[in-house]
């Protein structure tokens, strides 16, 4: 099997997660090439064909000119499929893509089986194993289910040169208001759904004061309105690797493991002693949140 991976720069790096599609790659025992907008002094490391668009020319988020990039690299590859990561790259560049070789386009893979790819639906509420039916197909694939390889070897550089479709013009990007930065918190204490209101979220707080660490959040409790959007962990927030991690009414949903799969200790509180979230877990306290917090809150105090 042959796959086109396609990689992905943010603030001027080779995206991290880029490493899983490499994992992804190792599961299929596929042959890889890929196509990227980068720099030359930050590559992947690993041994095939790079195709090479410079970053500085062409910039980390212009549809037009990427695509162009993956097609050229696609007519000299002729891959089985092109793989990119289930991120916001991903959603905007598949669809163009599988538009363009009018392939099946897979979006989400969380795993393989013997009869396909596994794909979420229902919000991360049901699994489908699908198949494409297209000689070629374009799939993004979900961060974090798929473990990193060591990451070795030195690719084979080709530089491509892209035109900048004229559709559309990139204008420019900004970064969003800096928050918080949890990338570096040793302790976090995260919220979740479970915690069951805004008010309720002081528990959380007191917590992780206690134990001298952050607040996180999971998207439902962002999306409720009860903690700032800069705290969320996950997908499509900050992924973290404290050394003790404290999950408190928090179901598991990939989305939210991927962004805290790196944790030392995971601790988690949740009155459903089957939620996914027990699975990655190194204790789970099968408790209502609004007990047991404030009853470990007063014995850490108490040491
Ligand atoms: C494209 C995409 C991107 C996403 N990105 C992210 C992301 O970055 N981060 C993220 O977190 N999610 C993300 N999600 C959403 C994700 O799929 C889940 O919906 C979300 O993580 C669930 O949040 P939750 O665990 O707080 O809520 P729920 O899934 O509703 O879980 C609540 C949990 O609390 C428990 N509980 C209920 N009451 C109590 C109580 N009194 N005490 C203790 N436990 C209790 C329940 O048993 C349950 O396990 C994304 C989804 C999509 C589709």
């Amino acid at each position: 099997m042959r796959l086109l991976l396609v990689g992905e720069c943010r603030d001027g790096r080779l995206a991290a997660e880029i490493a899983e599609l490499f994992g992804f790659a190792a599961r299929l025992d596929a042959e890889v090439s890929m196509a990227l907008a980068g720099l030359a002094d930050d590559l992947p490391a690993f041994d095939g064909r790079l195709y090479l668009a410079d970053l500085e020319t062409y910039g980390e988020f212009s549809s037009g000119a990427h695509k162009r990039l993956v097609l050229a690299a696609v007519e000299r590859e002729q891959p089985d499929t092109v793989v990119l990561l289930h991120s916001s790259y991903g959603w905007d560049m598949a669809p163009r893509l599988a538009a363009a070789m009018q392939s099946a386009q897979l979006s989400g893979v969380v795993g393989l089986d013997d009869d396909g790819y596994v794909v979420e639906s229902c919000n991360g509420k049901m699994l489908r194993t699908v198949r494409p039916q297209t000689p070629v197909a374009v799939l993004t694939v979900q961060p974090g289910a798929f473990k990193s390889p060591a990451m070795s070897g030195q690719p084979e550089v080709i530089a491509v040169e892209t035109l900048p479709e004229s559709a559309i013009e990139l204008v420019g990007c900004r970064q969003p208001e800096a928050g918080v930065d949890l990338t570096r918190a040793e302790v976090i204490v995260s919220a979740g759904r479970g915690v069951g209101s805004a008010e309720q979220v002081a528990l959380v707080e007191a917590l992780a004061k206690a134990l001298g660490g952050e607040v996180g959040a999971s998207r439902q409790a962002v999306d409720a309105g009860w903690l700032d959007r800069s705290r969320q962990i996950g997908t499509s927030g900050q992924s973290v690797s404290p050394a003790l991690y404290v999950a408190c009414g928090i179901s598991g949903a990939i989305q939210h493991l991927a962004g805290m799969k790196g944790s030392g200790f995971v601790l988690a509180v949740n009155t459903d002693r089957d939620a996914p979230i027990a699975s990655v877990a190194d204790l789970l306290v099968v408790s209502d949140v609004a007990e047991f917090l404030p009853a470990l809150v007063e014995a850490l105090e108490k040491r």
